[in-house]
C-alpha cells in the first residue's frame, strides 16, 4: 500500500512548475528567447567570483577526506561561528555559535523551525500573500497553516483579520520579508505592532509565541533602503535565511536556522533542531557548500540586475494601467489581471508567449506574480509584448 496523502499530492502539483516546464517546452518549440517566462523564482546572476574560487582552491588543495566528510548534526562549528558573528556585527545581537543551525536552504530551515515551536494539532499564522509551499512545509509537521487574507493597498499586515484569528492554538506566526510574491518588506511600523499583538497575546495564553521569519530574501533590497530584521523586535524569534537567492545557490541546498539569543530555550533550540533532522532525514547538511558560503558570508550577488529589472517592469504596468505596489526588494513583483479570473489572465497571456504565474495559490486571487529574475534585454523585449497584448485582448 502507498500513502494515499502524498498520492493525492500529486495532483496538486505546483502551478510554478508546471508553468516552467511548459515553458521550457514551448522554447524547444520557438527558441527559448522568444518565451517571456517570468515563471521560476531562480537566480539570473552567477554567485560571486570569491565562492567559485574559494571552492576551486578547496578542493584542490585540501584534504579530501576532511572536506567531504559527513558534517556534525547542527552544522560546522566553524562556519556557525561564522555566521553568528556576521550577524553579531550586521543586526547587533549576541549570536553565538550554539544559536545557530545550518539547514538544507530556507525550506529546510523552516521545517525545523515548525517542529521546534509546535505540535500536531496547533496553528500557524501566515500571511497572504505567501509563498505556497508554506501549506506543506507547515502542514506536514501536524500543525495547521492558517493564513490571514492580504492587504491589498500596500502588502504589509492585516492586523484586523490577524487579531480574529489569533486564539491559544496558535504556537507560531509565520512572515517573509521581503515578501515573495510581492517583493515587498514589511515597515519598522508594522513589525512593531506586531510584536506588540504577539507580547500580549503571549501574556493571555499564557504560552509563547515564536515568530519564524522567513528571510531568504533579506540581502536582495532596492533604492537603497535598510533591511528591518524582525528578530530585533521581537525576542522569540526564529530566523531562517538560504543563500539560494543572495548568493544565488539554489542549487547547493544550504541556508540556517538563527534563534534569536533572548527567545525561551535559546540555547537549546538549535541543538534540538539536530533531534527533528533525524526524524526528516535532512541531517548533517552539505560539508562543502558550508565552507564554501563562509568564505563569502558578507558578500552577495550582483542583485543590480533585479532592480533595474524592477524598474522597467513596475514602469510598464503601472504605465498601461496594471495595479501593483513597487517593490523594496527580491526579484517578484505581484499585479492584478485586467480581468477577475488571473488564470484566464495568464491563459491568454500565454499565447503571446508571456508566461506569468496566477496568485490563486499565493493567496492573492485576482493578481499574477511576475518573477524578474532574468535578463534585462530580455525583460525590454518584453514590454511591447506585453503592449501589443493588452492593446488586443484587453481595450
Ligand atoms: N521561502 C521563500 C519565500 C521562497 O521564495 C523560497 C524559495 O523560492 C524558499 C523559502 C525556499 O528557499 P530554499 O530554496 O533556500 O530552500
Amino acid at each position: 500500500m502507498v500513502n494515499e496523502k502524498y498520492k493525492k499530492m500529486l495532483s496538486g502539483k505546483s502551478v510554478i512548475r508546471e508553468l516552467a516546464e511548459y515553458a521550457t517546452a514551448r522554447g524547444k518549440e520557438i527558441g527559448y528567447e522568444n518565451v517571456f517566462d517570468f515563471s521560476l523564482g531562480n537566480p539570473s546572476v552567477p554567485c560571486p567570483k570569491g565562492y567559485t574560487e574559494a571552492v576551486i582552491k578547496m578542493h584542490k588543495e585540501k584534504d579530501p577526506m576532511a572536506i567531504h566528510g559527513y558534517s556534525p548534526s547542527p552544522g560546522n562549528p566553524f562556519v556557525r561561528e561564522t555566521v553568528a558573528k556576521s550577524l553579531r556585527n550586521r543586526f547587533d545581537l549576541p549570536y553565538e555559535t550554539k544559536h545557530i543551525f545550518m539547514s538544507s536552504g530556507a525550506a529546510g530551515a523552516i521545517a525545523h523551525a515548525i517542529r521546534l515551536v509546535t505540535e500536531p494539532g496547533d496553528e500557524v499564522i501566515g500571511f497572504a500573500p505567501f509563498f505556497p509551499e508554506y501549506r506543506p512545509y507547515v502542514n506536514d509537521s501536524g500543525a495547521e497553516l492558517k493564513v490571514v487574507p492580504a492587504r491589498f493597498e500596500d502588502f504589509q499586515i492585516n492586523f484586523d483579520a490577524l487579531l480574529e484569528m489569533l486564539n491559544p492554538k496558535v504556537m507560531a506566526v509565520l512572515i517573509n520579508t521581503p515578501n515573495n510574491p510581492s517583493g515587498v518588506f514589511y515597515t519598522k511600523e508594522t513589525l512593531t505592532r506586531l510584536s506588540d499583538i504577539l507580547r500580549e497575546k503571549e501574556k493571555e495564553y499564557e504560552h509563547e509565541i515564536f515568530l519564524i521569519s522567513d528571510e531568504p530574501y533579506r540581502e536582495i533590497i532596492f533604492d537603497g533602503k535598510a533591511y528591518e530584521y524582525p528578530s530585533k523586535y521581537y525576542a522569540n524569534t526564529i530566523s531562517c535565511y538560504s543563500f539560494s537567492k543572495s548568493l544565488s545557490l539554489p542549487g547547493e541546498r544550504i541556508g540556517y536556522v538563527a534563534v534569536n539569543p533572548a527567545a525561551k530555550d535559546a540555547d537549546i533550540l538549535a541543538d534540538m533542531c539536530t533531534q527533528i533532522s533525524r526524524g526528516i532525514g535532512h541531517n548533517c547538511p552539505a560539508a562543502t557548500a558550508q565552507l564554501g558560503v563562509a568564505e563569502v558570508i558578507d558578500e552577495v550577488s550582483d542583485i543590480s540586475v533585479y532592480e533595474t529589472n524592477r524598474n522597467l517592469l513596475y514602469d510598464a504596468f503601472t504605465r498601461l494601467g496594471f495595479t501593483t505596489v513597487k517593490p523594496d526588494g527580491t526579484f517578484y513583483i505581484l499585479v492584478k489581471a485586467l480581468e477577475e479570473d488571473a488564470v484566464a489572465f495568464c491563459n491568454k497571456a500565454k499565447d503571446y508567449d508571456l508566461i506569468f504565474v496566477p496568485a490563486d495559490n499565493f493567496g492573492a486571487p485576482g493578481y499574477f506574480r511576475v518573477a524578474y529574475c532574468i535578463d534585462t534585454e530580455k525583460v525590454r523585449r518584453t514590454i511591447p509584448v506585453l503592449e501589443k497584448f493588452v492593446e488586443e485582448i484587453y481595450r
